[in-house]
């Protein structure tokens, strides 16, 4: 359709030290693209906010004036790509942006190959959650790199975001004792109270190394690494000989500048893992999507029918609003698995 007007946001700016603000992003209107043989053009629905986002910004992988790189659940608007019709819901990359190309020559968001979507599964929102890569995320890296035992204490940090509640809830269903860490208390009484952990501690409290000491009383065998900092050090200090981590991310240290977060994280660690033989696993769940994610998204869509998995999202309305949300999810302002919604949802009227 000819006029069709795309909004969207670039990176405004290398980003310098620190955390993201307002100027780091700027507003930018373009008419949408037209699809050639081999792409098809989407909508996007819903837009997932996830920290590796501003990792990815200030490693320079995104430059000035580049649509903001992100994952989305879009719908098809016109396609020129076999397998994929007008109407179709997909996960695709779609970016900040109202309107985008996947498919054929679509280097800069389109590395990840479109995946359709079927409503009946499962809200087509959950494709960038509980039911797409955090989902797989959290499987990956406790059920395939940590496979704890009935009885053993698993540790989940950020426990109430997109990752960490997936990974509490999956500890959980192995009869671990599943202790969180999080921030706000309202989000430590929902991990408790609504997802069944056993125990969840706030980071925020003076005395939040004796309260998670006292959540384990028997050590931590598997710790689920999402933050990195204070929290890394304190879990440390608790480990038992032969526990083993998942080092999926490290959430408090993306504004960090010139260094190698992973390298600063080993070191921290490096002597309490010597001497206690802990095993560390570093997560890509990219190398999992082969392997692991037909049988992940069947296990988990019986999961969620069944209700033994919850999820929570916090769903912000319009494009507009996507640099605060982000920021806010980066300091844990917000409260689940953060995603902005860029356009009307029509699969939940069907
Ligand atoms: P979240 O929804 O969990 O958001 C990040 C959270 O980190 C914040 O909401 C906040 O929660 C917590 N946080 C921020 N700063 C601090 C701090 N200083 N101390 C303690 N907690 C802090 O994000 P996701 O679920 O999307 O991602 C979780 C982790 O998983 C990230 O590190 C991400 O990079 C990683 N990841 C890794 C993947 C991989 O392949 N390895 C794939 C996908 C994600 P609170 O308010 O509770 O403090």
């Amino acid at each position: 359709m000819p006029g069709r007007i795309n909004p969207h946001w670039v990176l405004a700016r290398t980003p310098p030290e620190g955390w993201p603000s307002d100027a780091d992003f700027a507003w930018r209107e373009a008419p949408a693209p037209s699809p050639q043989p081999g792409q098809m053009l989407t909508r996007t629905v819903y837009l997932s906010l996830d920290p590796y986002q501003w990792g990815r910004r200030r490693r320079g992988v995104e430059q000035p004036g580049e649509v903001c790189h992100g994952r989305a659940v879009s719908q098809v608007v016109e396609s020129r790509l076999e397998g994929f019709a007008e109407g179709d819901f997909v996960f695709n990359t779609n970016g900040w942006q109202t309107y985008g190309l996947t498919g054929e020559g679509i280097s800069a968001f389109g590395y990840m190959f479109p995946r359709k979507l079927d409503p009946a599964l499962a809200p087509i929102s959950s494709a960038v959650g509980v039911m797409g890569m955090l989902g797989l995320t959290a499987y990956s890296g406790l059920y395939v790199q940590c496979a704890p035992r009935a009885g053993e204490t698993v540790v989940i940090s950020a426990a109430s975001g997109g990752v960490g509640q997936v990974a509490g809830q999956l500890a959980r269903l192995r009869g671990c004792r599943v202790v969180g860490i999080a921030g706000r208390e309202e989000k430590c009484a929902y991990v408790r109270d609504e997802l069944g952990f056993d125990e969840c501690v706030s980071h925020l409290a003076p005395d939040f190394q004796e309260r998670l000491y006292a959540a384990c009383p028997d050590g931590i065998d598997v710790y689920f690494e999402n933050v990195g900092g204070a929290v890394f050090e304190a879990v440390l200090g608790r480990l038992t000989p032969n526990a083993r981590i998942t080092l999926c991310g490290l959430a408090s240290q993306y504004g960090a500048m010139g260094e190698d977060i992973m390298q600063t994280w080993r070191e921290t660690g490096a002597p309490v893992f010597r001497r206690q033989n802990v095993q560390v696993h570093p997560l890509f769940v990219g190398d999992y999507v082969a392997s692991h994610q037909d049988q992940f998204l069947s296990q988990m869509s019986g999961w969620l029918k069944a209700g033994q998995i919850r999820y929570r999202e916090d769903i912000h309305k319009g494009l507009e609003t996507a640099p605060r949300a982000f920021q806010s999810m980066l300091s844990g302002g917000t409260f689940g698995k953060t995603l902005v919604q860029v356009s009307e949802d029509a699969s939940a009227s069907r």
